[in-house]
Formats: structure tokens, C-alpha cells, sequence
């Protein structure tokens, strides 16, 4: 049975009492949901540890959105995944498409913050994802293979067993559209058979998050298809109840 994630990706949003005051609340509405759902709460850096600090206990872990490529050093303004680690982080988002797009991230770049982060303990989500030009010119799955070959072909074995997937089409990214259940179940698979052409049956255990304006609506009929295995959640993460909502209309109480 593959894990059933609902991650939340809080972005560049809260204040440090703010991102406390949001993780109290969803540590206390944890029990009306299912629980085989893990769920992962991925704050800004600023209050990892505040929040590390509110989780405990809870059995909800605590993610990082971004770390270092390099292991530590004059590399100002960075954020290393040992000190990541040394905060109570389990996960760190890595690829984000606002990352690639923004701040110019790219598969090696993406390779070698992988490394980083395995080395500390720390479990990757690392995200893929097409955009609209490349969706509407049919070559969403060209892409979403690239960037699966470019970073994950290069895991050992024991490594890739522990790694999380997250799709997120760009052109759903807080943008209120959502991939259709087809859709998503669709490419999913093929990321599947991808991660199987490497890593053979192994990639049956693999966790394949969906991302991209999901919310607690839409939540049930994404992650009823076979090789949805929750989600990654930012706007609607900002909301206790909200992100709570989609783990249970998703998963069950
Ligand atoms: C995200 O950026 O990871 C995301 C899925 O955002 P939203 O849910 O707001 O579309």
C-alpha cells in the first residue's frame, strides 16, 4: 500500500505567529481525519522551528520548501538541508516550478540539492510539471519525463525508495484550474512507468502527489484514481480547515 501524503506548501505566506497559529489548528483538527493520511506542513524558514515546536507530538512532519545545493560556506543568504535537518525537517520540496521559473533552477542544479538533502536525512518532494504552451502543444509527457530522467535516473536504489513525487501543471498553479481526475490519473501513470523503466516494481511504492488548485471540492475524485496519491496543497494549505477537508474528502475520516 502506497503512502497517502496531503502536503502543504505555505509559500512565501504567514508571519512566524501566524504559521504557529495555523499549525495548532491543524494539529488539533488531525483527528477528524483518516489516519492513513500523513500529513507534512512545509513553512517558510523563518519558523521551522516555531512550528517543529507546535507539531510535536502531533505525528504531522514538518517540510522545508527549498535548501542549498552546496553543503555549507560562504554562499550567503542560502539555507543548508543539515540545517534543515538540525530544525526537525523530515521533507524538503525541491524543483517547485516557481523555483525553476523564478529563480532559474535547473535539473543540475536540482541533482545536486538532491544529494544534499538525501545526505541529511531529509526526504525530497521533488515536483514536475508542464506548462500551458507545453500542454497545448501535446508535450506535457516529453516534459514530465525530462525532468524525471535529468534528476531521478541518477538515485541509488535506496534512495529513489524514499523519494515523493509531486506533478503540478503550471498552468494550474493557483490559478483556480484544475487538471481534470483524468487528466491527472493519465499523466500520473506515465510518471510511473517512467520511475518503473529505472527503477522497476519499486516504483509501485512510490508516492505521486497531485498539485495545482486543489481544494477540498475536488479533492475526492483526484485521489480516487489509482496513481493519485494525495496532494500538494498551496493556497488552500493556508486554511486549517481547508487543508484538513481535502485529506478527509479524500481519504475519509
Ligand atoms: C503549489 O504551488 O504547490 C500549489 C499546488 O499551489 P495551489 O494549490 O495554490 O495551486
Amino acid at each position: 500500500m502506497r503512502k497517502r501524503i496531503v502536503a502543504g506548501n505555505w509559500k512565501m505566506n504567514t508571519l512566524p505567529g501566524e504559521g504557529v497559529a495555523l499549525a495548532r489548528e491543524i494539529v488539533g483538527g488531525k483527528g477528524t481525519v483518516c489516519d492513513c493520511v500523513s500529513f507534512i506542513v512545509c513553512p517558510p524558514f523563518t519558523h521551522l522551528s516555531e512550528v517543529a515546536h507546535a507539531l510535536k507530538g502531533s505525528g504531522i512532519a514538518l517540510g522545508a520548501q527549498n535548501c542549498a545545493a552546496e553543503e555549507q560556506g560562504a554562499y550567503t543568504g542560502e539555507v543548508s538541508a543539515a540545517m534543515l535537518a538540525a530544525l526537525g525537517c523530515e521533507y524538503v520540496i525541491l524543483g517547485h516550478s516557481e523555483r525553476r521559473q523564478y529563480y532559474g533552477e535547473t535539473s543540475a542544479t536540482l541533482r545536486a540539492k538532491m544529494e544534499r538533502a538525501y545526505a541529511h536525512g531529509l526526504t525530497p518532494i521533488y515536483c514536475v510539471g508542464e506548462n500551458l504552451a507545453e500542454r497545448e502543444a501535446g508535450k506535457h509527457f516529453d516534459v514530465v519525463k525530462r525532468q524525471i530522467e535529468e534528476v531521478v535516473y541518477g538515485l541509488t536504489d535506496e534512495q529513489f525508495a524514499k523519494l515523493v513525487i509531486a506533478y503540478e501543471p503550471v498552468w494550474a498553479i493557483g490559478t483556480g484550474k484544475t487538471a481534470t481526475a483524468d487528466q491527472a490519473q493519465e499523466i500520473h501513470a506515465c510518471i510511473r512507468k517512467v520511475l518503473a523503466a529505472k527503477f522497476g516494481a519499486a516504483a509501485d511504492g512510490t508516492a505521486i502527489l497531485y498539485g495545482g488548485s486543489c481544494k477540498p471540492g475536488n479533492a475526492a475524485e483526484l485521489f480516487a484514481k489509482e496513481d493519485v496519491d494525495g496532494g500538494l496543497i498551496g493556497g488552500a494549505a493556508l486554511k486549517a480547515e481547508d487543508f484538513l477537508a481535502i485529506g478527509r474528502n479524500g481519504f475519509g475520516k
